[in-house]
């Protein structure tokens, strides 16, 4: 553990303890250029850990602390995600740059810390997020390329073992689904892109399919 402190975070609300995870990418050019953003007072942006490619974890915000870097957000009801979450910035330049696979040492650096979490803090499989899934009209990150799966396998998260066929004594409304598993649907083809990216990359388009659709329903019947 590489202590980086940033500047950019404050006390938690009274009474809120850390009960989400949220990973993001850092869409930038370089770990070091992110690193940098992440420390800059001016940029008044955080995160409570930052994992380079390699592997290196820095620690930028004390667990304890609000880092910053959900912004305006949503899941489940809440929007202030910044007080009840960690948040954990891989670094990958993203879709702006060169998108790209997260390498097996970030991937393997980001299990263990993120087991760690689980084991100090009460936080549901199900409040294991991605920005884009909180955010899903403004963000993208840590996009389809993030291995739920194996996150899942590890023990970090959800993933649905078996889709749900679909019957007729299921509803099978995209908005309530989404809704039930915690997106903000106030723009919906966003929400169902956004779920898409984290449950079933297969496919990106915003469209709820029948394939989209049954495993929005598998995800729901986990919850
Ligand atoms: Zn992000």
């Amino acid at each position: 553990m590489i202590e980086t402190p940033s500047p950019n975070f404050n006390d938690r609300p009274d009474g809120v303890f850390a009960d989400m995870l949220v990973f993001h990418y850092t869409g930038m050019a370089s770990g070091q250029a992110a690193l940098d953003r992440l420390c800059d007072p001016v940029a008044e942006v955080s995160a409570h850990y930052l994992i380079d490619e390699d592997g290196a974890v820095h620690r930028l915000v004390d667990e304890q602390y609000r880092a910053w870097h959900a912004g305006v957000a949503h899941w489940r009801g809440e929007t202030n995600i910044n007080d009840r979450s960690i948040g954990i910035e891989l670094v990958n330049p993203g879709h702006e740059f060169d998108y790209r696979a997260f390498p097996e040492p970030q991937v393997a650096a980001l299990k263990e810390l993120a087991l760690g979490i689980l084991a100090r803090h009460d936080i549901p499989a199900r409040n294991v997020v991605g920005h884009s899934d909180v955010a899903p009209a403004r963000k993208i990150d840590p996009g389809e390329l993030f291995d739920w799966v194996g996150m899942a396998q590890a023990g970090i998260g959800l993933w649905p073992a078996n889709e749900v066929a679909p019957s007729d004594d299921v509803d099978y409304d995209s908005g309530q689904m989404l809704t039930k598993i915690g997106y903000d649907i106030s723009d919906l083809p966003a929400a169902v892109t956004a779920f898409q990216r984290h449950f079933y990359a297969e496919r990106l388009d915003g469209i709820a399919d029948a394939a989209t659709l049954r495993r929005l329903a598998a995800v729901v019947a986990l919850i």
